[in-house]
């Protein structure tokens, strides 16, 4: 038995068998070949299990989610079968004598760099799905087996360095009981992801990969960031009590499901739901969220080929406000770069890319694709109630701008007959300038959510993915708290509401504070929804405000979780 400590970053208890997600070593070797024949068939031998291997991925895919996520794996098809590109392979092979592995590898590559270099977006996709497919071929040619998450089919726990949010959106619901990586923290978006799957999961251990073989047992536990590999019977015992444990608190909350939030002195505050995708709506409703606090739609962009047409989004947009049946929905415009990238927009490679060309600031770079999201959401602006907030705002001219491209397309669509709904317009406050400039911003903005997991990282210059700085995550920082009351005062001054989106809204030790800094609206991954209402109901905002107030001059992080720990 083997125990590692990693960061909880999502609630529950999971116990299973270890799938492991490792990209085995594809380093081929130049070699010279004597039998031309004999390696031109295993070539046509790899090139038939890679063919039959994507078709079955390209069914399964369609099966679970949807031919469009599944287009992608027939573009690889057509890549793997495509003359033009192996044809000069074969003819490496035969000319020089060379192995199969080796004439993939740099016939392939030659064509993905060509690709790469065309100032074009399309060829530039074609030149990912030709690294991934030469990397299927090799792997048949190697005689080693590359992971695919698409294809558990049984239950299993995934061990991985690192999740990308597409991995993560191709995990099999119905068998992934929870996930362990390596690498990342706990607002890192594989993390959000697992707690709006509502899987356990435990991130940042460093080593998992290295631990836990494929097939060992597994125990996670996400509520204290705990990895068990290969646990003892009293173990498992004492873990199998906890689940059971945790499941009989879930149901005690469930009685609040059609509850108001109100505080014990009578204070209504709103509580939202953090989504990724339309799907993720019916967990919303049963966990009784009273809103949308944050619809990241940058999702809708990931797992697939092409980008999503405006009529797409308006599909998409109009299923969660139909869903929500007039209740707030607050959509996020796209915020790809930082961790999260899209295959068939190739960004330039940037040293720093959580300070680089992220959210809307490509959006202004690539003014199309903004346009296209705020047509798509205009249109489905009639459908309910929807408001729209613009992320990593950083200056004045910014929040301007979008809302300008904004009401350039109402023009449009109004001068052409099509019909739209007003729309509160607000901004994430998750750069620290904003925060500073708030009394300026509240008067021209509708409302504020203030996004936690950017604004902790930007104020304490901590990558939000490093586990080696996650100590510097600190909610509960003065520093943070300062800032969190400068934007909620700016804002009532205003006359405007504020909300936070961020991870530290559904956080046990800071829901207290926030009560009392006097936020009006915290958006949280739907699982936590009911276990916040039963703490806000036991909570006096009167009282808190007192504590808050004696919480912003504490000197650090773990002076204000005392105070918070003293007075509950
Ligand atoms: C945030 O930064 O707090 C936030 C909610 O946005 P994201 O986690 O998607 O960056
Ligand atoms: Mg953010």
């Amino acid at each position: 038995m083997k125990t590692l400590q990693g960061i909880a970053a999502s609630s529950g208890i999971a116990i299973g068998t270890a799938y492991l997600l490792v990209e085995p070593d594809l380093t081929v070797q130049r070699t010279t070949v004597t039998d031309v024949a004999d390696e031109l068939a295993q070539l046509e031998q790899a090139l038939t299990k890679t063919t039959t291997e994507l078709m079955v991925i390209q069914q399964r895919t369609a099966d679970t989610l949807g031919t469009e996520a599944a287009a992608i794996f027939e573009a690889h098809v057509l890549v793997a079968r495509d003359p033009e590109l192996l044809t000069p392979v074969k003819q490496k092979i035969t000319d020089e004598q060379l192995n199969a592995a080796y004439a993939v590898d740099d016939v392939l590559e030659t064509f993905a760099t060509m690709f790469d270099a065309m100032d074009n977006d399309y060829m530039r996709e074609r030149a990912a799905d030709i690294r991934d497919v030469s990397k299927r071929i090799k792997a048949h040619l190697l005689h080693v087996t590359l992971p695919n998450p698409s294809t558990i089919h049984e239950e299993a726990i995934v061990i991985a360095n690192d999740l990308t949010p597409s991995d993560t959106a191709q995990l099999n619901r119905q068998f992934v009981r929870g996930f362990i990586t390596n690498i990342g923290g706990k607002t890192s978006h594989s993390a959000i992801m697992a707690r709006s799957l509502e899987i356990p999961a435990v991130v940042g251990t460093t080593n998992a990969t290295q631990v836990v073989a494929k097939g060992d047992c597994v125990i996670i536990d996400g509520i204290n960031g705990i990895v068990i590999v290969q646990p003892d019977d009293a173990t498992l015992a004492h873990y199998r009590m906890q689940a059971q444990h945790y499941a009989t608190e879930r149901d005690g909350w469930a009685t609040l499901l059609h509850e108001p939030t109100v505080t014990r002195d009578g204070v209504h505050v709103e509580l939202g739901a953090n989504i990724g995708t339309p799907d993720d709506l019916a967990g919303v409703l049963e966990n009784g969220s009273e809103g949308i606090g944050l619809y990241r739609t940058e999702f809708l962009y990931m797992g697939r080929e092409m980008m999503p047409t405006e009529e797409e989004q308006v599909t998409a947009y109009k299923k969660v406000l139909v869903g929500m049946n007039g209740k707030p929905v607050i959509v996020r415009t796209l915020d790809i770069g930082g961790d999260k990238q899209l295959p068939y927009l190739p960004l330039t490679e940037e040293s720093n890319p959580f300070l680089g060309q992220r959210a809307i600031r490509l959006c202004f770079a690539r003014p199309e694709l903004f346009r296209t999201q705020l047509r798509a959401l205009l249109r489905a602006s009639i459908y309910g109630n929807l408001k729209i907030m613009f992320p990593m705002i950083a200056t004045l001219e910014e929040f301007r701008q979008a809302k300008s491209m904004l009401d350039e397309e109402r023009e449009k669509l109004t001068a052409a007959n099509v019909e739209t709904a007003p729309i509160d317009v607000g901004m994430m406050v998750e750069i620290p300038s904003t925060a500073v400039m708030a009394s300026v911003f509240a008067k021209e903005v509708d409302f504020f959510s203030i996004g936690t997991n950017d604004l902790i990282q930007y104020t304490f210059a901590a990558d939000r993915m490093n586990e080696h700085v996650s100590y510097l995550y600190q909610p509960y920082n003065p520093a943070i708290l300062r800032l969190i009351k400068m934007v909620i005062d700016a804002a009532h001054e205003q006359g405007k509401w504020v909300g936070m989106c961020g991870e530290m809204a559904g956080d046990e030790w800071a829901v207290p504070l926030l009560l009392g800094l006097g936020l009006d609206e915290f958006s949280m991954s739907a699982t936590t929804i009911l276990k916040t209402r039963a703490q806000l109901k036991t909570l006096d905002q009167q009282a808190w405000q007192e504590i808050a107030t004696e919480a912003l001059q504490c000197g650090t992080a773990d002076d204000v979780l005392a105070l918070v720990k003293r007075s509950l």
